[in-house]
């Protein structure tokens, strides 16, 4: 980058939250894609007015600008993939406002997910989207990628607590989107498009998000099964006899062994899946719920429901859930994950597929996720020194892809697009979705700075 222009950023930010040394472009280089592009400059700006000043300069020298947050996605979203200046939001991380009576708040972009949601506990008060990765990702990537966790199958995607942003858009203007307001109807409604945008639109500089009061009382399953299609089967089994869990997650064979050491018990070797099913509510629902769900799946033989005692198998059956993704790594040193979409009713065919589909290529594919709203991670796995493997989980992919359309399902559930799946969403979206997608990026963005290259296909585009 032109010396002048880093000086400039310095005059923005200051020294200390500047930089353009080599050994720093690399710790800003990679997400949880595992691919790595390389950045001129890194900005730790600390107000929305340095965000203006930086995409300012941006739009006059036409310099590629990519957001940063704790850089956990998974499809590449935070890859600078042509190199200009990433801006991290580590230091807008500020809870700036909690309103218990009206039950909103605003914070920063940089916040950690995980730790808003401890402030808020304190406040007898919860923001529900809990990902895997609350400990680390941030509210700005989460709004960003329109995050997802267990709780969504009863509170939503991170999109239905976004009440309104504020945004620095592509020439520096501010854009506020949305109300404080439970209600509002007035013009488009912007926050959901920028909800999901993946940073091509503008930079979420506040967040005014949505709050829930936090639940009485909370009980705690495992369901341990000799089958995985009976397991599956049992998902709209359960939310079908007026049960509405706010977890219900599913984890096959394969995921309970690489994460079973972490289990409050041992697992014997007939279980094939297991659920993981949590009721929240008051005292009186809470009981109500658990009573006719241990009534209903007294009828099946293929399963044993136990309930977690203390504090701490709740945790221990929460480490092991969070840690399938990190622990897939020991089974192969390469892993392409998928977090499609389908009807519930339909989770036991599309797993069923994958297990077919791991024979026949001898590959191993392990499923698991948010079986309450059908949102299935399905993993594959490969060694990246073997050719041939890396070339049948691209075929797995595809494969995976058409089954999932042809579903009714839908590619990505959480995740968002990317680069690693901007190659396939022609399979999805039609093509007058994707021309009017592509004129809203060319409307907010005529320069194409913010976060180029993601998204919508690109010859560079990586699978
Ligand atoms: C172990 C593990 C478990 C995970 N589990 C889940 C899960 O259960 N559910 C789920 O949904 N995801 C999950 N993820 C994926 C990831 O954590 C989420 O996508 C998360 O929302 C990314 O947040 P981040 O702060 O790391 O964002 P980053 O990875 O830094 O960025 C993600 C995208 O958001 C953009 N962005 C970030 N901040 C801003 C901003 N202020 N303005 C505009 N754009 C911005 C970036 O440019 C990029 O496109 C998991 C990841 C890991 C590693």
């Amino acid at each position: 980058m032109d010396t002048q222009i880093f000086q400039k950023l310095v005059a923005i930010a200051g020294k200390k939250h500047c930089s353009n040394s080599p050994e720093e472009m690399h710790c800003y280089s990679y997400d949880s894609s595992k691919q790595t592009f390389l950045p001129d400059a890194v900005v730790l700006p600390d107000s929305t007015e340095q965000v203006v000043a930086i995409m300012q300069l941006a739009d006059k020298y036409n310099i590629p600008i990519v957001a940063r947050g704790a850089g956990s996605g998974t499809t590449g979203g935070a890859l600078p993939l042509q190199g200009g200046i990433i801006v991290s939001t580590s230091r807008l991380n500020k809870i700036l406002d909690i309103d218990k009576n009206n039950h909103t708040a605003i914070v920063q972009p940089g916040v950690i997910t995980g730790e808003f949601q401890n402030e808020l506990r304190k406040h007898k008060l919860m923001y529900p989207p809990d990902p895997a990765s609350l400990k680390f990702c941030t509210m700005g990537g989460n709004v960003s990628e329109c995050a997802g966790g267990p709780s969504a199958v009863k509170y939503g995607v991170t999109k239905d607590s976004v009440m309104g942003l504020e945004v620095v858009l592509a020439n520096g203007e501010i854009l506020n989107t949305g109300t404080r307001t439970e209600k509002g109807v007035v013009g488009y409604d912007l926050t959901r498009l920028f909800t999901g945008s993946e940073g091509t639109l503008g930079i979420i500089t506040k967040i005014i998000t949505r709050l829930q009061p936090l639940p009485e009382h909370k009980e705690t399953f495992l369901l341990e099964s000799d089958s995985l299609q009976k397991t599956t089967e049992l998902v709209t089994t359960i939310l079908g006899h007026n049960i509405l869990p706010c977890t219900l997650e599913y984890m096959d064979r394969t995921a309970i062994q690489i994460v079973s050491s972490l289990l409050p018990e041992d697992i014997p070797e007939t279980v094939q899946a297991m659920l993981i099913i949590e009721i929240d509510g008051s005292r009186k629902q809470v009981a109500e719920q658990c009573e006719r769900l241990k009534k209903l799946l007294d009828k099946y033989s293929h399963c044993t429901l136990r309930q977690a005692v203390t504090e701490k198998e709740v945790e221990q059956i929460w480490l092991a859930r969070r840690s399938i993704s990190p622990a897939c790594f020991q089974l192969s040193n390469s892993k392409t994950s998928e977090d499609v979409v389908v009807p519930r009713s339909r989770i036991a065919e599309l797993v069923g597929f994958c297990e077919e589909m791991a024979q026949r290529l001898d590959i191993t594919i392990l499923t698991f996720g948010h079986a309450g709203d059908g949102n299935i991670h399905v993993n594959m796995m490969s060694n990246d020194q073997s050719s041939a493997e890396k070339e049948k989980v691209l075929e797995a992919k595809t494969a995976l892809f058409q089954k999932v359309l042809s579903m009714e399902g839908t590619l990505s559930g959480e995740h968002g697009i990317g680069i690693t799946k901007s190659a396939y969403i022609h399979m999805e979206l039609d093509t007058t979705s994707l021309k009017v997608m592509q004129q809203l990026k060319t409307l907010f963005d005529p320069k194409n700075i913010l976060n180029p290259g993601k998204i919508f296909p690109q010859s560079s585009a990586s699978r």
